[in-house]
């Protein structure tokens, strides 16, 4: 079902279909399991061309193989890792049982939910859709997807594939602006998992709770990178800027900002314009991606002009060139203060504040005092001074030595903390967020309870209590 332009109640039937079919088919097999994954595997194996057209013109331009990178590769292995796992995920889990309660047993089974709901943002608008319905068809459910408006082309391509690969009582996809969105968060699903920004997932939160769906945000916030000092600095300007450009700066956990040891601000700026040069020459280069859409685009420019007249220095990284469409040279910027609106807010785009720090413990500190990131990059070389800073800091995830890379192991959960998000999926974290975690005792044949009936007093009872108060 592709429910495009919405008659009245479109959306509730949509999801009374799924709860039906999942009444009829409640606890589907490992097998069934793998057969609806395996429709994802080919659903990605055969569209990639029309995939990378579709997410290109929808941004302006991304070049396909960024798309096939941080996309389709990203997605595929999630299919292939749970398609791998979840026999085991879905076994019960034997746990153990105190001693009173002997011979009985107890265990944890993971039984579906029933349909999830999944709200996906346009950044990377197939694999944060794909992500999620891995988890939640790995774990039995059915799922409905609402698509960012920000992102047409591709809103209507994976709708159609959506509808080719599966039934709409299984899978299907919703388009449409944020009056539809705002009326799919207020579904009474069975699990809601909203990816966007924090403003956004507070909304959808509260619509949530009137029907008590339980939700999983994956939200933003500022990420920084710490570099230590003694670090390679030439290491460190290279992989932020790879996590700070991939994309055009649009990814979630893209470094926000970094704190640098004083003084070495000059060499890092060398270091990553060289290296941007080495990678894209100039920022017309049909590597470089632009700014997904014009008010995105107003509101970056907007907030350099705004740190330029308070006085930052912005230092471009690469020259214009032939730059055409919405296509922003990535900076680094200097002296920012916290008046600044990009020293506040998620920046979302090419832009790298550069914090000069005196101290480490400055430096994490500052991190301390904000609202708890996404992500967090760590360089150092230092086992023990790494553990102290993982130690002292927190965030949903960190990468040591590098950027982005702990979103892509799909063994380790992936989500945020505070105001950068609540829940987690991925992997078998994934797998349990989309179940119902159900606690079963069994009672034996043979057990001691009778003794502890009333009418209490009896001996055997009253010696029995002692010992168990012990
Ligand atoms: P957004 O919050 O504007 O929109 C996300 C989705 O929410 C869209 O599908 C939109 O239609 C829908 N939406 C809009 N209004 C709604 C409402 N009232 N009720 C319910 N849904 C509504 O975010 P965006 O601009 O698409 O994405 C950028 C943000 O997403 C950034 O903050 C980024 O950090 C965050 N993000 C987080 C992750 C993550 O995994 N944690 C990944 C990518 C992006």
């Amino acid at each position: 079902m592709n429910l495009h332009d919405l008659p009245q109640g479109a959306l509730a039937s949509a999801l009374a279909l799924q709860r039906e079919a999942f009444a009829r088919d409640p606890m589907p097999s490992a097998a069934v399991r793998r057969e609806r994954l395996d429709r994802l595997t080919r659903l990605l194996k055969d569209n990639q061309q029309a995939i990378c057209e579709a997410i290109c013109a929808d941004f302006g331009h991304r070049a396909h193989t960024e798309t096939r990178l941080i996309e389709i590769f990203p997605s595929l292995e999630a299919v292939r890792y749970a398609r791998r796992k979840l026999a085991g995920w879905m076994k019960p889990a034997r746990r153990h049982t105190s001693l009173w309660f002997l011979p009985g047993r107890s265990e944890v089974r993971y039984q579906p939910l029933g349909v999830v709901g999944i709200i996906v943002p346009w950044n990377y608008p197939l694999y944060l859709a794909i992500g999620p319905l891995v988890g939640a068809l790995a774990a039995g459910n059915r799922a409905l997807i609402k698509m960012s408006e920000f992102g047409p082309n591709f809103g209507a391509l994976f709708a159609r594939l959506i509808r080719e690969a599966f039934p709409p009582d299984l899978v299907s996809v919703v388009l449409g602006g944020a009056e539809v969105a705002a009326e799919f968060s207020a579904l009474p699903f069975d699990h809601l998992l909203f990816t966007g920004s924090t403003p956004v997932g507070r909304i959808v939160m509260a619509a949530a709770a009137k029907n008590l769906t339980p939700v999983t945000l994956e939200l933003g916030g500022k990420s920084p990178a710490i570099v230590a000092p003694g670090f390679d600095i030439t290491t460190a300007a290279q992989r932020i800027g790879f996590g700070k450009t991939m994309n055009g700066g649009q990814t979630c956990i893209a470094p926000d900002y970094v704190l640098l040891p004083r003084g070495q601000e000059e060499a890092f700026i060398a270091a990553m314009r060289a290296f941007a040069q080495k990678l894209y020459g100039d920022a017309a280069s049909p590597d470089y991606a632009s700014v997904a859409h014009e008010r995105h685009y107003a509101r970056l420019r907007a907030l350099l002009d705004e740190a330029r007249a308070m006085g930052a220095r912005i230092e471009p990284l690469l020259a214009d060139g032939a730059i055409s469409g919405r296509k922003l040279a990535p900076v680094v910027l200097l002296g920012g203060t916290p008046q600044m609106r990009l020293m506040q807010e998620e920046i979302f785009g090419p832009i790298l504040p550069v914090i000069p720090y005196d101290t480490l413990d400055e430096a994490i500190a500052y991190v301390n005092e904000r609202d708890r990131p996404l992500a967090l990059y760590v360089f150092d070389d230092q086992r023990s001074r790494i553990e102290s800073l993982l130690d002292r800091t927190a965030s949903g995830g960190v990468t040591v030595n590098d950027c982005i890379l702990h979103i892509a192991q799909d063994d380790i959960p992936f989500g945020g903390v505070g105001p950068s998000g609540i829940g987690r999926y991925h992997g078998p974290e994934g797998f349990k967020t989309f179940s119902q975690q159900r606690s079963v005792f069994r009672q034996s044949a043979w057990n001691a309870s009778a003794i502890l009936h009333p009418p209490f007093g009896k001996p055997l009872a009253e010696r029995l209590i002692k010992l168990m108060l012990r």
